[in-house]
């Protein structure tokens, strides 16, 4: 769309139609999961905000289009933290006095704040006030993974958009044009990615991402005797990757999927093509309701880490449970 990524065509349109009748909103909060496509919703959104040929914006042609889409239009301003960790007061305290300066080349001015778990409390409570009444040029666009990070009178002065996740032909059509070398791996990519592009990304780029995903592998067998020995060992390599732990839950899931398929003969549907011969060895090693038992329970386990709990806590728990069920 215009050149840009967009995971969320029918959400932009809206936007931009919105930017075309006089009606866009003072204040936007982009809320979604992270890596599912906001930034790149909100610098499209900017070009059509400050495009100098209101009737066609965003024209992708004019000095603030380019721009916007190069990072530089002086009239589309990201806030990220001064001191790397949080905005400070001092911080939304300059960004209220320079907002009141007109806009450079553009009809408006847009300030993008990238993280909005970023703003503590004094320093959204400084940015009320233009909130409430901001100058008729401006437009703030917070992006957010959740609306419990801002506070109530933040929120209540924001029109809030939802960014969904992606359906998995969407993101399969992204690896196809951003990734064409990774094309052999489409659908397993595509389930790893959990409807967030930004994921697909992450694994493309990350060098140890092979490894982790033998390792991840050699741990299904200890998750599934459930034994206090493996438990501990699968819960130790959990934790020693905890930034990655979303990734082997995904990949977990995905070997389980398979180890049913592999069991019901329906070799075609496999999407870890790769380790089939593996797979299929530790499937003859386990019974039908294995996979399908630690397929729930990774399913559980998944929902478990997005409310922050433990990971050694969540890693004993999803063996222990496993074994409960099965023994
Ligand atoms: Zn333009």
């Amino acid at each position: 769309m215009y050149g840009y990524d967009i995971f969320h065509d029918d959400i932009m349109k809206n936007l931009i139609d919105a930017v075309h009748k006089g009606e866009a909103s003072h204040a936007y909060l982009f809320v979604g999961p992270e890596g599912v496509g906001k930034s790149k919703a909100a610098r499209l959104f900017s070009a059509a905000l400050t495009c100098t040929s209101p009737d066609s914006a965003p024209c992708g042609v004019c000095h603030a289009c380019v721009g916007t889409k190069s990072g530089t239009n002086p009239d589309v301003i990201y806030i990220r933290p001064e001191d790397k960790k949080t905005i400070s007061v001092e911080q939304a305290r300059k960004i209220v006095s320079d907002a009141y300066l007109k806009p450079f080349q553009s009809v408006r001015k847009v300030y993008i704040f990238e993280d909005a778990s970023l703003l503590n409390e004094f320093a959204q409570n400084s940015l009320l006030k233009i909130l409430e009444e901001p100058p008729e040029y401006i437009t703030f666009i917070i992006l957010s993974t959740g609306e419990t990070e801002l506070l109530q009178t933040v929120l209540s002065r924001c029109t809030s958009v939802s960014f969904p996740t992606v359906s998995d032909k969407r993101i399969e059509e992204y690896i196809r044009t951003a990734y064409p070398d990774s094309i052999s791996d489409i659908k397993l990519l595509t389930a790893l990615s959990s409807g967030i592009p930004g994921e697909i990304d992450k694994i493309v780029a990350d060098p140890d991402y092979s490894l982790l995903r033998e390792e991840s592998f050699k741990m299904l067998a200890p998750l599934m005797s459930g034994h206090k020995i493996s438990a501990y060992t699968v819960a130790d390599f959990l934790e020693n990757h905890k930034d990655k732990a979303d990734l082997i839950l995904n990949l977990w899931q995905s070997f389980l999927r398979d180890i049913m398929f592999i069991k019901n003969s329906s070799l075609k549907l496999i999407i870890n093509k790769d380790m089939q011969e593996e797979l299929s060895s530790l499937a003859a090693r386990i019974s039908e309701r294995h996979p399908i038992v630690a397929l729930e329970q990774t399913i559980h386990s998944k929902m478990m880490l997005k409310r922050n709990v433990n990971l050694h806590a969540l890693a004993l728990n999803l063996s222990f449970s496993i074994k409960k069920r099965l023994y």
